[in-house]
């Protein structure tokens, strides 16, 4: 499912896609890395048209270095499967790369030190569709501290860098995991999501800025963790 408005060859994409996750491989720019198994950076499809950012990662995830895997993962990969998408079709990421100890809640200067790696991350991957997960990811894309429980399953348009993106809020699988009426929610806004999708990428605000390459080895090998397709 490629982006609609791709300024990047796959490629390029790609290398530049691994050259900011080198950069977060070994970032120590909060105290996260202190205690962190992984820098858990995404994963999926570098060309997908949708995108999905989360919290942060949780413990299975710090251990395998890959978000969502645990069980609200599972429920995310059958929700995908109900709409007759897979992981493979999008791309997944949090708003921190590294674990919080015990599952605690982004303290504000973690996501101030981390998100610009969420805003490369859109910014190259270049989605039709950012569906953040959650209150965390969603106050922070909207830059705006209206909760998750008044906005879910509406989109709108918002520029994030230098991409306009259809942004859409959506209950954090993690939420829902214990609660049947929020995975009936959660099911009805995913439902909403082929069609959003269909509409295609928003008119962009310009000519597309200049994308320098961050400034990491290019060379390393990172297949390993950056599972992209
Ligand atoms: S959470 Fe983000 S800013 Fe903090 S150490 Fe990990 S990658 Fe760096």
């Amino acid at each position: 499912m490629p982006g609609d408005l791709v300024h990047l060859s796959p490629s390029e994409r790609r290398e530049r896609l691994k050259a900011v996750y080198e950069q977060a491989r070994v970032c120590r720019d909060c105290g996260l890395a202190e205690t962190r198994t992984t820098v858990v950076f995404g994963s999926g499809n570098a060309d997908a048209a949708l995108m999905f950012v989360g919290e942060a990662p949780g413990r299975t995830e710090d251990e395998r270095g890959v978000p969502f895997v645990g069980q609200a993962g599972q429920l995310l990969e059958q929700l995908l499967e109900e709409i007759g998408l897979t992981r493979a079709d999008v791309f997944i990421a949090n708003t921190l790369k590294c674990r919080p100890p015990g599952n605690r809640d982004p303290h504000p200067h973690e996501l101030q030190a981390c998100q610009h790696y969420l805003f490369a991350q859109i910014e190259l991957i270049e989605p039709t569709v950012v569906a953040t997960l959650g209150n965390f990811a969603t106050k922070l894309l909207r830059g705006d501290p209206t909760g998750i429980t008044r906005i879910h399953g509406q989109a709108e348009e918002r520029l994030i860098g230098p991409r306009r993106v259809r942004l859409y809020p959506l209950l954090h699988p993690a939420a829902a995991l214990y609660t049947r009426s929020m995975v009936d929610v959660l099911r009805e806004d995913f439902a909403r999501l082929p069609a959003l999708l269909a509409l295609g990428p928003p008119v962009q605000p310009g000519p597309p800025a200049q994308r320098d390459p961050p400034a990491a080895d290019l060379a390393a090998d990172v297949e390993g963790q950056l599972d992209l397709f």
